[in-house]
């Protein structure tokens, strides 16, 4: 559905700078960063063996079909790495900060069918931000839409079929929106998160690396610096550093700066004083939860009622493919009803080209 070139992907450097024990260590991706992987063998995030491990698992996934994938027993993560056998160190200090981050949990009680999708995404892609912006993703597939997308038009009501705004379009917004409006949809749970932004001088880290906090304690999960693959992302002459706080703590904007740049000093020094503090978004509804009996709830029809019609990642997978995968579901069973049918036959009756 996306004009790849067009999104100019950035991508990050394969691999993770894991703080623990008062100092950074790298894990590299085997097979993209051999040398540094090499390097890292015995470093003390896993033993070797979770390296093979996750070798084995990698593997595994990828010669596995989708459809496949989305067969498997439908079981929380936490029981996935205890099967296969992970060492504590490994959970702890990699995989739990590191799923965290995705599945925006810190009890990695995601199910694993979405474990394993995404799991297999980083195995066959690169980790990537459009050069100007996820904005453009979006951008992209209004531009090739009639009619034109009304961008910050509210809905206010849905009657019937009607999906009433202020504009006179139609739209349904996120889950929590759509249960509110829609009140025979079931109502997901969502995970929070709080995304914080600072201008650095001077970048903190050397590469293109995602930082994920292994210590198990503090307030930050992971942080990275995207404006090192994307310079755009940063005000001018400065690095966007990006720091990523799981849920919705209780703490107002300014305490949570102050937490989250003190543990920045200690991992970072004094330079973290001179970071200007940029904007801090709570998101509320930042994905649905995706465990195992709630993906089991989750209907098969994009179809509401006569006329009405539901997508969003809620209804696929908590992910921008799952919401493309359900949008796209939603579309074509808009295009097989009857009065569209009728309504596009009309239209090429009166303007053929
Ligand atoms: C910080 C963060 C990082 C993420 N990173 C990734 C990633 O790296 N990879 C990935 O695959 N996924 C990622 N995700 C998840 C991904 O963004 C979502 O799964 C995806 O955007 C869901 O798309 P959607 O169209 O279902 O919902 P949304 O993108 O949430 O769109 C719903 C829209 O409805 C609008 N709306 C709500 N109520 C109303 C109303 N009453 N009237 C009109 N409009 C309304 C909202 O403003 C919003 O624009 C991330 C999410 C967050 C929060």
């Amino acid at each position: 559905m996306l004009d790849m070139p067009a999104l100019d992907l950035r991508p990050f450097y394969s691999g993770a700078l894991v703080r623990y024990g008062g100092r950074f260590h790298k894990v590299a991706d085997p097979w993209r960063q051999p040398l540094d992987a090499l390097a890292g063998l015995l470093s003390p995030i896993g033993t070797l063996r979770d390296k093979v491990k996750i070798g084995r698992l990698r593997s595994r996934l990828l010669e596995s079909t989708l459809e496949e994938i989305f067969r498997q027993p439908n079981i929380p993560l936490h029981e996935v790495l205890h099967e296969e056998g992970f060492s504590p160190s490994i959970i702890e200090r990699f995989l739990r900060p590191f799923f965290s981050g995705v599945f925006l949990e810190r009890s990695l009680e995601t199910s694993r069918r979405l474990f394993a999708f995404v799991f297999r995404m980083f195995a066959q892609g690169i980790t990537a931000l459009p050069a100007n912006g996820m904005e453009t993703i979006s951008e992209q597939l209004a531009a090739g839409l009639r009619p034109r997308i009304q961008p910050s038009a509210m809905v206010t009501t849905v009657d019937g079929t009607e999906v009433i705004l202020s504009s006179g379009e139609r739209v349904v917004g996120d889950a929590p929106a759509a249960i509110r409006l829609v009140p025979e949809l079931h109502s997901p749970l969502s995970r929070s998160v709080v995304c914080l932004y600072f201008a650095a001088p001077q970048l903190p880290i050397e590469e293109p690396i995602l930082v994920l906090n292994g210590e198990g304690q503090g307030l930050i999960n992971n942080m990275c610096v995207p404006s090192q693959i994307a310079p755009n992302y940063a005000p001018p002459d400065t690095a966007l550093v990006s720091v990523t706080v799981l849920g919705d703590p209780p703490e107002d904007d300014r305490e949570l700066e102050q937490s989250v740049r003190a543990q920045l000093a200690d991992w970072f020094g004094k330079q973290v004083g001179q970071w200007r503090f940029l904007r801090c978004y709570r998101i509320p509804n930042a994905l649905p939860c995706q465990q195992p009996e709630m993906i089991e709830k989750i209907p098969e029809t994009v179809r509401l009622r006569s006329g009405l019609f539901i997508c969003g990642d809620h209804r696929e997978n908590a992910t921008i493919n799952g919401a493309m995968v359900s949008g796209r579901k939603a579309a074509e069973a808009v295009l097989q009803t009857e009065s569209f049918k009728a309504v596009d036959a009309a239209k090429r009756f009166n303007n053929p080209t």
